[in-house]
């Protein structure tokens, strides 16, 4: 079970292809999971994710466990099963959104107190409830509660390692049920020595596969490289690493040159939704009066419904018009966008061209200030804060 066979290794980097099994299906890596944090991509059926190519899916178990329960999921037959999606699926611990959005928190070592940014209920997760709440869900990959510090805070990111190390000795011990890969994470901030020594006292405790958690949350991009330039060799060869939460596609491709197999984010669902589509040339913004008129689909050359079908004229009307449309087609072309880009990035791999084709993408594709992109997260953390 969880057998990771590298299939590919480009000689120029440390990216590699390979078959991750799970019980519900292969994994080619890398791969790209879109983010239903509701147990649903939003606005996506599990037929259009299927028809987009999307092989892994990820929820969150912060938001399921406050609702509808965890318990209940179980009793529907688990997350496969309640949502109707058949392929491999991978919850995290719900530790991040506990850290990121949750109004009150405690941590102490045994675990963390938070109120729900719901309804501001008390509630308080442990390793051990972590665990049962994921076997609860049933998802093929699940994580080890962790605690995610502000990346830049050193004393901070010190205590916090420790107690992550602990919790994940005591995720390991909890777990009950044989037929989920439980991923160790990696934390340590943005310092070198603290990653390494993360990535190695997990690796001596031999997890089926390594995340790297605590990146894309306020460090800046050349941080986050750095960290996975150190992090990644310490991680053993043959097991599968997931670099947590990160999915902008300059950092997938970063991230694969740099040896990372799994990736996840909401960035493609979220920018859709906001009017964003992501093309080879970067953020096309639907909401400029530049596509008023522009007959061209959204990316041409694209395979989608949504490129197949549709004018940019016509998806800027339906955003002008706040059509529900509009969030589904903008969503069903990024999630295809996100898994053609994997789907190249595998092949570039498999011939040796992945560096070249690196160089291309990057030239080519138009990346966001990042001061943007932060005031957008920030946002977004407070939208969420305030319940809605
Ligand atoms: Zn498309």
């Amino acid at each position: 079970m969880f057998e990771y066979t590298i299939t590919a290794t480009d000689p120029n980097s440390a990216a590699r292809t390979g078959i991750f099994a799970t019980p519900h299906g292969d994994l080619l890596t890398p791969v790209f999971a879109p983010v239903g944090t509701q147990a649903t991509v939003k606005t996506l059926t599990p037929r259009d994710l299927a028809e987009a190519g999307a092989t892994l899916v990820l929820a969150n178990t912060y938001h399921l466990y406050l609702r509808p329960g965890t318990g209940l999921v179980r009793d529907f037959g688990g997350l496969h099963s309640f949502m109707g999606w058949p392929g491999p699926l991978l919850t995290d611990s719900g530790g991040f959104q506990v850290f990121s959005l949750a109004q009150m928190r405690k941590v102490d070592a045994d675990g963390v107190t938070f109120r729900s940014h719901i309804d501001g209920g008390l509630h308080r997760f442990t390793p051990e409830s972590a665990i049962a709440s994921q076997e609860d869900l049933g998802a093929d990959i699940i994580m080890c509660l962790d605690e995610c510090p502000d990346p830049l805070d050193r004393r901070y990111n010190e205590e916090a390692l420790a107690r992550t190390h602990a919790w994940a000795a005591r995720c390991q011990a909890a777990q009950r049920q044989p037929d989920q890969a439980l991923f160790g994470i990696v934390q340590g901030g943005v310092f070198p020595d603290l990653r390494v020594e993360s990535a190695r006292t997990l690796r001596d405790m031999d997890f089926p596969g390594y995340a790297v958690g605590g990146l894309s949350v306020g460090e800046t991009k050349e941080q986050m490289y750095a960290m996975l330039d150190v992090t990644v060799p310490e991680l053993p060869a043959h097991k599968p690493r997931y670099l947590m939460g990160v999915g902008a596609p300059e950092d997938i491709v970063e991230g694969v040159a740099r040896g990372i197999d799994i990736f996840d984010c909401v960035l493609p669902t979220r920018v859709a939704r906001n009017g964003g589509l992501l093309t080879r040339q970067g953020r096309l913004n639907l909401r400029n009066a530049t596509y008023t008129a522009d007959p061209l689909p959204g990316e041409p050359g694209c395979d989608c419904y949504c490129c197949q079908h549709f004018s940019r004229a016509y998806l800027r009307h339906l955003f002008k018009a706040e059509e529900t449309l509009a969030l589904h087609l903008a969503t069903t072309h990024n999630v295809r966008f996100m898994i053609r880009l994997m789907d190249e990035i595998r092949a570039h791999i498999r011939t040796g061209t992945f560096m070249a084709f690196r160089e291309t993408f990057l030239q080519a594709y138009r990346i966001p200030n990042q001061a943007v992109r932060h005031a957008q997260r920030a946002a977004h953390k407070k939208q969420m804060g305030a319940g809605k």
